[in-house]
């Protein structure tokens, strides 16, 4: 029986760290590292920074149609993944997996992703993703294995998988030596709980915009304090809930 599909991680180490191991179950194995194989993140899978394993989960149906989903119980549309076919499957993930990594069911019921539970992925060993399909999975096997939830935001996906691109993209970017100096994390959004100032390019005038001249000024200080304006200007009026964060925090 194959279990796992080892994705990547064997090339060149990324230095003597251990890499960050992510394991991703699915029944759509051949999505991964789809879109994280690609550019920074996938640069990173090659040369071992961080590996992946995805585990298919049919691969744990023990029927001979290798069902993985049933009708739910007490009636309503849809069909549920199986407890007893993801256990077997967790088993092996968290077997897989590093000592006290994570194990997180991607769901729109759990607490939303952000920047700061991003970090705190990126600083744990790995981390178990389990992909929904269909209705959802048994509620049975989440509580055996005290998997936690975690949603991407407010709407309804019709599977996982996206959603643990975006997650392990996210963690993957913040580990040690995957952004160069030239992409470093200082001044990008969330990371000092402001949004992002505007950035700009060449040609300095462009179908007749100019960039803000402070900018080709050559004077830092002022490169630097126009930045800062600006970035709290747009997170007062574009997130007034972040904004009140910051302003809470900066009070004591
Ligand atoms: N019936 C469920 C939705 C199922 S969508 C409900 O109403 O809550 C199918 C799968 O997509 C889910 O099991 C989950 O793994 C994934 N999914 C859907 N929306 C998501 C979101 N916002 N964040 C993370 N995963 C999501």
């Amino acid at each position: 029986m194959s279990t796992a599909n080892d994705i990547g991680g064997s090339g060149k180490t990324g230095g003597t760290a251990a890499p960050w191991r992510a394991v991703v179950l699915t029944i759509f194995p051949d999505m991964f590292p789809g879109v994280l194989g690609q550019s920074l993140v996938g640069r990173a899978l090659a040369d071992g920074v961080w590996t992946l394993d995805a585990i298919d989960i049919r691969d744990f149906a023990f029927d001979r149609h290798r069902s993985v989903d049933d009708i739910p119980f007490g009636g309503g549309p849809g069909m549920v993944l199986k407890p007893d076919v993801v256990d077997a499957a967790l088993a092996v993930a968290i077997a897989k997996a590093p000592a006290n990594a994570p194990v997180l069911y991607l769901s729109p019921r759990g607490p939303r992703f952000d920047q700061e539970r991003a970090r705190a992925l990126a600083a744990a060993p790995g981390v178990v993703l389990l992909c929904g399909r269909f209705e959802g999975v048994d509620q049975r096997v989440l509580d055996k294995r005290e998997v936690a939830e975690l949603s991407l935001g407010d709407f309804v996906l019709s599977g996982g998988e996206p959603a643990a691109h975006c997650v392990l993209d996210a963690c993957v970017r913040l580990l040690p030596g995957v952004l160069g100096a030239a992409e470093s994390l200082g001044e990008e959004s969330f990371e000092d709980g402001l949004l992002e100032y505007p950035q700009y390019t060449r040609p300095a005038s462009w179908d007749g915009r100019d960039v803000p001249a402070v900018l080709t000024s050559g004077h830092h200080a002022n490169v630097k304090a126009w930045r800062r304006a600006q970035a709290e200007k747009i997170t007062a009026e574009r997130r007034p809930d972040l904004w009140a964060k910051r302003q809470a925090q900066t009070q004591h």
